[in-house]
């Protein structure tokens, strides 16, 4: 079972700053300084959160992955997933009311502080997936005295020319509708405050992915490099 409590999933102020695009170091402003507050507390009172996983089979998961065809040609996850040690099928949503506390704000209520907790929610929901990894990763011991502790990464259609259409195979294995989730037509998920993906794990040097792949260039967060896990030769 893992963890959602509030209090693990909360960002710290300083990452909130960062997400905003305050540069590392710098002061807030005061206004921003005086709305964090008020969203970390609209955070804590309309947040519901809640996540579900299965183990799933490379086998079970080579369908889900291809979903509709239309993956980019070497997407790194077709290496990757073969490699793992256990694959788990993941999804987690902050709930229906945070979302409509955003909207709600942005809908002319308060323009600044519905921007602040969206990027509370956001931060959340990365949160989350890191809480997940560490689950994840909990569940595995060194196989050797000499091997390096197995590591775990949350990896969602959408990204790293995995198509975001592997959604439907996606539900239809895991039905995260059980906690909330649906997708529409376009395959996005409503709650808008969620994640979905799989769960691998297995030695660091699976996740070494090749950059310069042609869906890098429009890559708007990195997260190979955020993770640390380095880029293959
Ligand atoms: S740069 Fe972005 S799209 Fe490319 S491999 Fe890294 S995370 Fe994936």
């Amino acid at each position: 079972m893992i963890d959602f409590s509030l209090a693990r999933l909360q960002p710290a102020a300083a990452a909130v700053y960062a997400a905003l695009g305050l540069k590392n170091g710098s002061e807030p402003s005061a206004r921003s300084a005086a709305l964090l507050p008020r969203a970390m507390d609209l955070f804590l009172a309309t947040s519901e959160p809640r996540g579900m996983s299965r183990p799933v089979t490379a086998d079970e998961f080579a369908a889900i992955f291809a979903g509709q065809g239309l993956n980019a040609p070497q997407a790194p996850l077709e290496e990757i997933f073969p490699q793992a040690r256990r694959l788990e099928l993941f999804a987690f949503t902050l709930g229906e009311r945070i979302s409509a506390e955003i909207e709600r704000l942005f809908s002319g209520v308060d323009f600044a502080l519905g921007f602040i907790l969206d990027a509370v929610a956001s931060l959340a929901a990365d949160n989350a997936g890191r809480l997940a990894e560490e689950w994840l990763e909990s569940q595995f011991g060194r196989q050797e005295e000499s091997d390096s502790p197995p590591r775990a990464y949350l990896y969602s259609p959408g990204y790293c020319g995995w198509h975001i259409s592997s959604q439907e195979r996606l539900f239809a294995a895991l039905r995260p509708q059980a906690i909330g989730l649906s997708l529409n037509a376009s395959f996005l998920m409503a709650p808008l405050k969620s994640i979905s993906g799989v769960l691998a794990v297995g030695p660091t040097v699976i996740h070494r992915i090749a950059g310069g792949y042609p869906f890098c260039s429009r890559c708007q967060s990195p997260a190979c490099r955020e993770r640390d896990i380095g880029i293959k030769e």
